[in-house]
């Protein structure tokens, strides 16, 4: 008999073979999964006592012929009769097929597996494709199909003994690389490796005689029942580890497991397993892999499962969830998204009860997992909610606090004036040393804050908890890190702060960044000078590496402040050694700008009231003579401050010592510190 095929659009062939065929792999998903199928059904019938022979050794073979450049899938299963095959294979189901092959033609998934195409998947890689089968039902004629690719096809009775059907593909010159044994043990190995029907490719080899040697065996390529499918109870972590490392052979072990087991609302089995991440995100090899029935369908999750847990490894395994349809699609599908909340909680929960049993052992694993869980908590709110549960914080000795623990330790000395509570932070424990011990001496606790999530983290913490405030170590000097009372400010001039400053400033190598100097009464007790960094400015910049569209932060040059403490003696010796040195000069300088702002003085209260044009032209030189003079006299005095200042070797030691203790004394200035501090212990 010959027949036309029932599909409604005269592309579909063509369409199948050139849209598809980047993606032309599945085919044998599609036909080995076929065959799984039929034999499960006649299973389902025995078991339902409809079918009584002997189904014993249900088995899906695969079997190449490298001659007939055939590669050939066939199965005990059900079999079908030519009525069967003139409905299932025959008429294609498909409406509006133009409209939707337009849709969807560059997503391969969509077309297969979605209309039933699962079987023609076929014939991209086939000039012809035949079909030999015989039905279970009773006194059944064996059918052989064959159709070649056009929507024209033949069939007829034939000769076959046993129930069971044979796809029988004629491979097609551009897909001769399915003859090779190796390409289809890749394949079997990507998609079959856990089909539930034992699946055959060859015999096992064994090693003789210098050669691989067929054995007796049969080589099955599947686990037909693979850890997921296993009842919680009846695994051990050592069977848990073993799947982990059939999925993922050179991984590490993993750090935890979580086993998925849900049918109600939907059906959803699986285990997800927590790698050790490295500490940079680097593009993960090893990925959720998702199964249809045991099927494999897809490693990309995206969208199906939130993003911070695509960072988990494992399985994931729903008949629900629509496979085989396009990713926006799969997004919108509220099904998807209760499996994608539900997965969040379970990881959630499971890490909670960890955290109640063995926190010992979540402790010890923190380092691992906190990038992960930190991940979590800034893209996920309800994640965010239950993992401030079991969220550690690391001080900078490393004891491990929960997010209550550490508030109620730095409650009563952390607390400012203004009922904020302030935790201090340091991000490299060498480079904030000295700021750290600071800290400590003041009885402060300092916290551990140096992953890569550290400063959104941080960020996040505060918007939570307008209340709380995150301050690094450094970013003042320890007596107003924490304001407890407003500090007893030194009763400077503008005048004065204008004669020292210059000093100081010149002194900075110009290579460190903008420096601004703060005059401060820290106590004869205290370093003479530090260098702090503001902690906004420093976020900025530090949340400007990381987010596109802050790049106007990222430009600004680093800037500091140095904080000169006026109680020091060491630092009156400086101003001192001024005095000597410039003291009459200066006290000149004085004088004269004195009477010079005085003169600017009397010319602005004459102008006062008057109009441009009414100020005679004599006060308006006098004016512009008085202004030009201030600022020459301004400008010699600071060239002389800065000159004594950059001579002066105390004042130099001073700075050097303090972008010492911040780590930023480096080059050529580190080695002029080193020579002038043997020329002054000399
Ligand atoms: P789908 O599998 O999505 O239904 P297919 O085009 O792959 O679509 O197959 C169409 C139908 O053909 C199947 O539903 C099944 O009834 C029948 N069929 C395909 N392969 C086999 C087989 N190996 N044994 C028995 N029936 C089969």
């Amino acid at each position: 008999m010959k027949g036309k095929i029932g599909v409604t659009s005269e592309n579909l062939f063509p369409i199948i073979k050139k849209f598809l065929y980047s993606d032309h792999d599945i085919f044998l998903r599609e036909i080995v999964s076929n065959a799984v199928d039929a034999t499960q059904k006649l299973k389902t019938l025995a078991s339902a006592g409809k079918y009584s022979e002997q189904i014993d050794g249900l088995t899906v073979k695969i079997s190449v012929d490298k001659a007939q450049k055939t590669l050939k899938v066939s199965d005990n299963g059900i079999g079908m009769t030519a009525e069967e095959v003139e409905k299932y294979i025959n008429q294609i189901a498909f409406s509006g097929a133009d409209e939707f092959l337009k849709k969807y033609k560059n997503d391969a998934n969509a077309i297969i597996g979605h209309f039933g195409l699962g079987f023609y998947s076929s014939f991209m890689v086939s000039e012809e494709v035949e079909i030999i089968t015989k039905s279970y039902k009773k006194n059944s004629k064996a059918v052989r199909w064959v159709c070649d690719g056009s929507p024209e096809f033949m069939m007829e009775e034939a000769e076959k003994e046993s129930v069971g059907t044979d796809i029988i593909m004629h491979l097609n010159s551009d897909s001769l690389e399915f003859l090779e044994e190796n390409r289809i043990s890749e394949l079997l190995n990507k998609y079959c490796k856990f089909l539930p029907v034992p699946v055959v490719f060859g015999k096992k080899k064994e090693w003789k005689d210098g050669k691989y040697e067929d054995t007796d065996t049969d080589n099955q390529i599947n686990d037909t029942t693979p850890a997921w499918t296993k009842k919680p109870v009846d695994l051990k972590e050592e069977d848990y580890n073993n799947f982990y490392s059939q999925l993922y052979p050179m991984a590490d072990e993993p750090l935890f497991n979580i086993h998925l087991n849900v049918d109600y609302p939907f059906n959803l089995t699986g285990i997800l397993y927590f790698p050790k991440l490295k500490n940079n995100f680097e593009v993960q090899k090893n990925k959720i892999q998702l199964y249809s029935n045991q099927v494999f369908v897809t490693d990309s999750v995206e969208g199906i499962v939130p993003e911070f847990l695509t960072l988990l490894h494992g399985v994931l395994d729903s008949p629900d969830i629509p496979l085989n349809v396009s990713r926006s699609y799969l997004q919108n599908d509220s099904n998807v998204r209760k499996i994608s909340s539900h997965i969040t909680k379970k990881v959630a929960d499971r890490l909670q009860d960890i955290f109640k049993e063995k926190r010992g052992e979540l402790e010890e694993k923190w380092n691992d997992l906190k990038l992960f869980i930190e991940y979590g908590m800034l893209t996920d709110e309800k994640f965010y909610e239950k993992a401030l549960k079991f969220f550690f914080f690391t001080n900078t000795d490393h004891k491990l606090f929960t997010w209550d623990e550490y508030k109620t330790l730095i409650e009563p000395g952390q607390t400012d004036k203004n009922k904020k509570l302030v935790y201090l932070y340091a991000t490299n424990t060498e480079a904030q040393f000295s700021f750290i011990e600071a800290a400590k001496n003041k009885g402060y606790d300092v916290l551990l804050m140096d992953d890569v999530l550290a400063t959104p983290l941080l960020n996040h913490f505060e918007q939570k908890y307008p209340e709380s405030h995150f301050v690094r170590v450094d970013a003042d000097v320890v007596e107003k890190l924490i304001a407890k009372e407003d500090l007893e400010h030194p009763d400077l001039t503008s005048a004065e702060k204008n004669e020292m400053s210059p000093i100081f400033q010149s002194v900075i190598p110009k290579e460190r960044g903008q420096f601004i100097i703060d005059f401060q009464n820290l106590g004869e007790n205290s370093s003479p000078m530090v260098i702090t960094q503001n902690e906004f400015m420093r976020r900025m910049k530090d949340m400007s590496k990381m987010q596109a569209g802050m790049s106007f932060y990222g430009e600004m040059p680093d800037s500091y402040n140095l904080v000169v403490n006026l109680s020091h003696p060491l630092v009156n010796k400086v101003l001192n050694e001024k005095e000597t040195e410039l003291g009459e000069e200066l006290a000149k300088y004085r004088t004269e700008l004195f009477s010079l702002n005085e003169q600017k003085n009397n010319l602005d209260k004459l102008k006062d009231g008057k109009k441009e044009e009414e100020v005679p032209q004599e006060e308006k030189d006098l004016m512009t003579e008085t202004v030009e003079n201030i600022t020459k006299i301004e400008a010699e005095k600071r060239d002389k401050l800065e000159k004594f200042g950059a001579s002066n070797p105390l004042a130099n030691q001073l700075v050097d010592l303090a972008l010492l203790a911040s780590n930023m004394l480096k080059g050529e200035a580190l080695a002029n510190f080193v020579k002038r501090s043997i020329e002054l212990i000399k």
